[in-house]
């Protein structure tokens, strides 16, 4: 079977990669006589990435543009991506090149063999600084205790057969993470190992602040643990609680001299605290919830470029 590949680029702020990419990618697939789409989605980027990709548009029928209203994140460029595909069989690539297009390849090949979802694992992080890959593997993890599958050498460098593809843009879910969907679909799945690349030109698009957010947000989509913890640890202080109040009963009817107020002190501010931390976990989800039930869109297209689907 030699279906349709289309290859899927979230990009922000990648005018120096739209052309290297554009070309790397594209002479790869072309040698393997593989038939492709490029599909760029440009994520609200604030340079000339949109210029750029309508140029490339223009050189090439295969390449196609999308571009969002302004920056919603990688997961919503690559749904969007998804959405827009053609192809039989889908692959998700960093447009900078991170990921080596040379495995697509490979991927093809084992769709063509029948695999399903073939993801891309990480052999090694590339050069990632100390406090960065620590935090990295934190992460990891904690989601991939949350998300029950191995996680830590998880990419969003994937080749996803049509089926796939059709479940993952139905699913409702406003807080989409990928990375773990992918794998949480299931179907017939193979893996390709790859090493991360140094980026080609331009700058990591992670700031510390939006890694920890991004951290929060997809462990909280896939556990509710947080929640059970709480309730653990309010169940326990109710006990040490109910422990004290009947040693220091026993004590002062032994005679003893129970320093009542520092008691007193302790124990409130123990139990504020519990109370607040509590408070603080289930707001989060509720957060969670309310942004899954105000049911905006998860992105907003503002212009498309290149040869439009019924058009050849
Ligand atoms: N990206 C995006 N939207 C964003 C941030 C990143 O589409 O808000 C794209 C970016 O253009 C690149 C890919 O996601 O193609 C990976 O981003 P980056 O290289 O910054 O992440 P890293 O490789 O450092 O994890
Ligand atoms: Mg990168």
């Amino acid at each position: 079977m030699q279906g349709l590949c289309s290859v899927i680029l979230p990009s922000f702020n990648e005018e120096a990669m739209i052309d290297r990419a554009s070309y790397a990618v594209g002479s790869v697939l072309y040698d393997a006589r593989i038939p492709y789409e490029l599909i760029f989605v440009d994520d609200g980027s604030t340079d000339s990435t949109w210029t750029r990709i309508q140029d490339a548009a223009t050189e090439n029928p295969a390449i196609r543009g999308v571009k969002f209203s302004r920056n919603f994140g990688k997961e919503a460029a690559i749904l969007a991506g998804l959405g827009q595909a053609s192809g039989d069989c889908c692959v998700v690539i960093d447009c900078d090149m991170q990921h080596p297009p040379e495995k697509i390849v490979e991927m093809y090949r084992l769709w063509q063999q029948g695999y399903e979802v073939i993801e891309g694992q990480k052999t090694s992080r590339g050069t990632e600084s100390g406090l960065h890959a620590f935090a990295a593997h934190a992460f990891y993890t904690l989601l991939s205790a949350a998300a029950k599958t191995d996680m830590e050498n998880a990419s969003d460098f994937k080749l996803l057969d049509r089926k796939a593809v059709d479940v993952l843009i139905r699913m409702p879910e406003r807080g989409a993470f990928f990375r773990a969907l992918s794998s949480w679909v299931g179907f017939k799945t193979a893996a390709v190992q790859f090493d991360v690349r140094e980026r080609e030109a331009g700058e990591s698009k992670w700031s510390t602040k939006s890694l920890i957010r991004y951290a929060l947000s997809n462990i909280s989509s896939f556990t509710n643990a947080p929640l059970q913890f709480v309730t653990i640890l309010g169940a326990l202080l109710l006990g040490v609680d109910l422990i004290w109040a009947i040693v220091s009963l026993i004590r002062r009817i032994a005679g003893a001299l129970v320093g009542v107020g520092t008691g007193i002190g302790l124990l409130l501010m123990l139990i504020g605290g519990s109370c607040m931390l509590a408070l603080g976990v289930i707001g989060f989800y509720i957060g969670k919830i309310y942004d899954e039930i105000r049911r905006r869109p998860r992105y907003i297209i503002a212009e498309l470029c290149g040869r439009t689907d019924g058009e050849d």
